[in-house]
């Protein structure tokens, strides 16, 4: 089944309605797959549709934090419609005080039970860390190799680089209250930039 083709029920805008985490990450399994072996490529973009989540509000079933890379798109990666992925997208998808608070917003306020880290592959932040630059670009770049250490391994680096980052996500109260008492799953992925898989780390 395409994600176009799943409906919604008045339950999915009730104000205590969420999808739970575990549906949330089989959501994302099969869009991946769909979007690898190129099944299927139609999404509800419709003007009905706009409306409709205008009218009944968002309840984005998963809260995804990933590279600003023009390849590495949510929406296309994981088959998402609208309304379905609250997308967070900053270079090398470290998370710093504004991407937190972002992702507070979308666990909290619009009970979203999934928060992925999505890093990736090839990634050019991660490769501008390890050449040791610095200067306009340290606010990441920084961030990026206090993750890595000594690795320079490059699918290594995107593991922990993305590690790194739901390590500085728990860190906040909110986040830590939510995985321990309100079923929030907190996770990470690589997205392999050259073929599209995406592997789903524990
Ligand atoms: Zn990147």
């Amino acid at each position: 089944m395409s994600q176009s083709e799943m409906t919604y029920t008045a339950d999915d805008y009730d104000i205590d309605a969420h999808v739970p985490a575990p549906e949330a990450l089989r959501r994302l399994e099969a869009g991946n797959r769909i979007y690898v072996e190129a099944l299927d490529h139609e999404r509800d973009l419709s003007p009905a549709r706009i409306q409709e989540l205008f009218e009944k509000g968002q309840r984005p079933f998963a809260c995804i934090i990933t590279c600003a890379d023009s390849r590495v798109v949510p929406e296309h990666i994981f088959m998402a419609g609208l309304g379905e992925l609250f997308v967070i997208r900053v270079a090398g998808n470290v998370v710093g005080p504004t991407e937190l608070a972002s992702a507070v917003y979308a666990c909290e306020h619009l009970h979203t039970r999934l928060l992925l880290v999505l890093g990736h592959t090839h990634c050019g932040a991660i490769k501008a860390a390890l050449d040791g630059e610095g200067g306009p670009v340290a606010a990441i770049t920084d961030r990026i190799a206090a993750a890595l250490g000594d690795v320079h391994d490059p699918y290594e680096a995107s593991v922990l680089n993305a590690q790194a980052s739901v390590a500085a996500l728990r860190q906040s109260p909110e986040i830590a209250r939510l995985e321990a008492e309100e079923g929030l799953m907190v996770g990470s992925a690589v997205y392999h930039t050259h073929c599209g898989v995406v592997d789903f780390l524990a």
